[in-house]
């Protein structure tokens, strides 16, 4: 049984000692194969006892090798071990067992590609970021950054390393080059898989569309990038004919002209992608004709050759390099943690993970993670079921009467006096359910309510509880004599995909998805998450939506993903507070990361100025929204546009922009407020016309680059601490209080300081960019806390108390 080999050579008497060394017992290492294939390193992992020791495979990477000690000298796998075996094999790490000797080992599974991790030549990818390097010779404006180099070596250890890192690079550092470049190295020398994420689309365009076409002209090897996109932005080809059809027989309310504009495109498009689509289309009619991985019929598919998400995906697995966003990457995580397989994900398997803009990672995977119910989700499942003409409850009762060598009329009867009543019964449930949660968040004066002792107490919640028990149950029988239906009818077309048996398959498993999330709600007793009810006006309707998402989400992040990657470079131009990491170790739940902190090279004393009038009341007096629209009226009238204000609410912008709108518009200025305008159309606007003031909230305190004179003078109404009364805020408070942490400063001031650096970094773009910064939140002064957000600026930025009157004289 056992192969002896001389994988073992270099190291097997080292490997000996340290099994002697625990009297014998098993010993769990982790090995590193030379060119040749044989061990060249090795580290021990966990030591166990006499017949088992700990599997610890985090933070291992493909090419690597597992190996572990039989006491017994039979070196023939157990059960365990080949199902771990099988388990590293998805990520192309080797199993193998050894005896006690370290003489004799036996493979169980071969390490796959790249097992050599062949190391970055540092000096040689450094010299691509120097004056005269291959950059200086492509770029027009290049200039040699020590900040760059250093951000580039640091990412060039991880990749040799094979680490976590935390980087902060300031503004200006040109951190995308410093990580593609050694990343595109280690790629083309270890055939390793890298992954870049983003949280903005801006990003990932500058990354596709830019930087990476240089690099291809910059670097002396060739090598494929892909934006990859999510299965719902492509067309489904098979489900475009059924639409057609239904359009045809009259089955569907969409218009002529929609109906041939969408044939137009369909007929023409080379990509299939959403994005290309320059019309309206409601996301109803595009959820009826867009890919979905439940109702695909993958090889089955009569247009499996021709199809969009198909073809995009053989580029997926043919690339080197893959760009995401956060959802993408969470999502594709999930997907492989819940199906328990790395091949069902949305992303081939990858060790190498690059995470820009990282600090939005905490707050896209708390969403990610929760079970929100809407009533269009409810309503869209029972829509497919029972709703359409072409509905699958009527093709089910003309399946019954193909298929012989069924009881059909035991199946007829389900169909008729089980499916369809309680099909009914829900569809009359739905709006109940939804009415109900309206009037229990009528009873408290939020719009969001914290499902608690006290609302669970409430006469209204007892109500609802009773429709929402009723309507678990209905769902459950539906699902059972579904899957009766399943098992009679189908079951034995399952390998034939059959397009109505992956239908009920898709309705059958959406069925769990919604009993999971009705009966998690209604519950919501797990410690983990924050349970809430939340209530919003949506296209002139008020939507209710019940809320459930993890309060504390790294403590969910290292299995969900961190643990199957070998390394992870976590970057953005904000991480530390202060210039600690604490905050962003918590968010991400990693307990330990090499870090890194450049600053930006811009010259902040030449470059801005961060402006205080003193003169102002803090923004908890009654008198700061007054005062703040007459100084803005002043501030504005004197800039006459390249200006942005930023709020920390949609109130306070419409109080603002409902005061001054009108007295500005006659003086020919502008204001693009966010509460009235897509972002992209304020964007265009702004960079467009002159004459034009931004007025934004949220999502206008980052990713946007509005480089030159477009933004000269940047303001900031008020520090930007989150709501205090948001469910999830509310609920890691007490979490902090409960772990003996003061909230304050471990997680208002943290999350404030970090938007505030964002905001910030708005003005100066570029080494050519000057402007002033207005914040008229005195409290940056005059509290203890301020000291934490000054700490936080860039160190050569002038920060001046004033006066109102001296930042007008001051604008020129
Ligand atoms: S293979 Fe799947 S996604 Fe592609 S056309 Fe067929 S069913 Fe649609």
């Amino acid at each position: 049984m056992a192969v002896s080999r001389d994988l073992l050579a270099g190291v097997g008497k080292d490997i000996k000692a340290e099994i002697d060394a625990v009297q014998g017992n098993e010993i769990f290492i982790r090995t590193q194969l030379d060119e040749a294939g044989i061990i060249s390193e090795f580290e021990v992992l966990a030591r166990g006892n006499s017949y088992s020791a700990p599997a610890v495979i985090n933070n291992l990477a493909a090419g690597e090798m597992v190996v572990h000690n039989h006491p017994s000298g039979d070196l023939t796998p157990s059960a365990p071990d080949i199902r771990l075996a099988a388990k590293l094999a998805e990520r192309d790490i080797g199993f193998a067992i050894i005896n006690n000797q370290a003489e004799q080992i036996y493979v169980v599974v071969e390490a796959g590609p790249g097992r050599v991790n062949k190391k970055l030549n540092k000096k040689e990818i450094l010299n691509y970021f120097k004056k005269e390097g291959n950059l200086d010779q492509e770029l027009e404006n290049f200039s040699e950054r020590k900040e760059q180099l250093i951000t580039a070596e640091k990412i060039i250890d991880s990749f040799n390393q094979h680490q976590i890192d935390f980087i902060e690079a300031g503004t200006g550092t040109g951190k995308s080059f410093a990580y593609l470049i050694p990343a595109l190295f280690y790629n083309n020398l270890n055939n390793a898989k890298i992954v870049v994420s983003t949280n903005t689309i801006n990003l990932q365009e500058q990354l596709v569309n830019k930087d990476l076409l240089i690099l291809k002209r910059v670097l002396d090897f060739d090598f494929k990038a892909v934006l990859v996109k999510g299965r719902n932005n492509y067309l489904c080809l098979r489900k475009y004919k059924n639409f057609k059809q239904k359009y045809q027989q009259q089955e569907t309310e969409i218009t002529i002209e929609l109906f041939e504009e969408l044939n137009d495109w369909k007929e023409n498009t080379k990509t299939g992608e959403k994005s290309e689509i320059d019309f309206q289309i409601k996301a109803a009619v595009w959820n009826e004709i867009a890919a979905e991985s439940d109702l695909c019929l993958k090889t089955a598919c009569p247009f499996y050759n021709k199809c969009y998400f198909m073809q995009a995906r053989k580029e997926v697995y043919r690339a080197d390099i893959l760009i995401v966003n956060h959802h993408l990457l969470l999502s594709d995580a999930r997907v492989k943690v819940e199906t328990g397989s790395a091949g069902r994900g949305i992303l081939p398997n990858f060790n190498h993970l690059i995470i820009d803009e990282a600090h939005n990672i905490g707050e896209i995977a708390t969403a990610h993670l929760g079970y929100p119910l809407y009533q269009s989700l409810l309503d869209r499942w029972l829509k497919r079921l029972s709703g359409e003409k072409n509905s699958l409850l009527s093709q089910i009762r003309e399946d019954i009467s193909f298929t012989i060598g069924c009881d059909q009329a035991r199946m007829r009867e389900i169909l008729d006096k089980r499916l369809i009543p309680t099909a009914q019964k829900i569809r009359d449930l739905i709006p109940q359910y939804f009415k109900e949660l309206q009037d229990l968040i009528g009873e408290f004066k939020d719009k969001k309510i914290t499902v608690n002792e006290k609302v669970k107490n409430n006469a209204v919640w007892q109500e609802f509880f009773q429709t929402a028990i009723d309507l678990a149950a209905y769902l459950k029988n539906e699902l059972t004599y579904l899957q009766i239906i399943y098992e009679n009818l189908y079951l034995e077309l399952a390998e034939s995909n059959d397009e109505n048996e992956l239908k009920l398959k898709s309705t059958i498993g959406r069925c769990q998805d919604l009993i999971k999330r009705v009966e998690f709600n209604l519950a919501a007793e797990d410690e983990n998450y924050v349970f809430w009810l939340e209530s919003s006006y949506y296209r002139g309707n008020t939507q209710v939506v019940q809320k459930s998402v993890p309060i504390d989400v790294g403590k969910f992040l290292p299995d969900l993903i961190w643990s199957r990657l070998s390394n992870i470079i976590f970057t953005s131009a904000t991480i530390t507070t202060a210039g600690s990491f604490n905050y962003f170790y918590q968010q991400t739940g990693i307990k330990q990361a090499a870090e890194l902190k450049v600053e930006s090279p811009f010259d902040y004393a030449k470059q801005a100025q961060l402006l205080i009038p003193l003169d102002f009341p803090e923004p908890n007096k009654k008198e700061f929204l007054p005062e703040l629209v007459s100084s803005l009226a002043a501030l504005l009238k004197k800039t006459t546009g390249s200006t942005m204000v930023l709020f920390t609410s949609y109130y306070m912008l419409n109080y603002c922009y409902n005061n001054l709108q009108a007295n500005l518009e006659d003086q020919g200025i502008r204001l693009l407020a966010q509460s009235k305008l897509s972002r992209n159309y304020i964007l265009q606007q702004f960079q467009t016309e002159s004459n034009t003031v931004i007025f934004g909230t949220s999502s206008f305190w980052e990713g946007v680059d509005l480089p030159g004179d477009l933004l000269k003078y940047l303001v900031m109404v008020k520090l930007p601490f989150p709501v205090p009364g948001e469910p999830l805020y509310k609920a890691k408070e007490k979490l902090l209080e409960k772990q003996g942490l003061n909230p304050f400063f471990n997680l208002a001031l943290p999350d404030a300081v970090i938007r505030f650096r964002q905001g910030f970094g708005r003005l100066i773009r570029s080494k050519k960019d000057k402007g002033l910064i207005i914040l008229y939140d005195r409290r940056l002064k005059d509290r203890k806390y301020g000291k934490m957000f000054l700490q936080s600026l860039p160190d050569s930025c002038p920060v001046i108390e004033t006066t109102q009157q001296k930042i007008i004289e001051k604008i020129e």
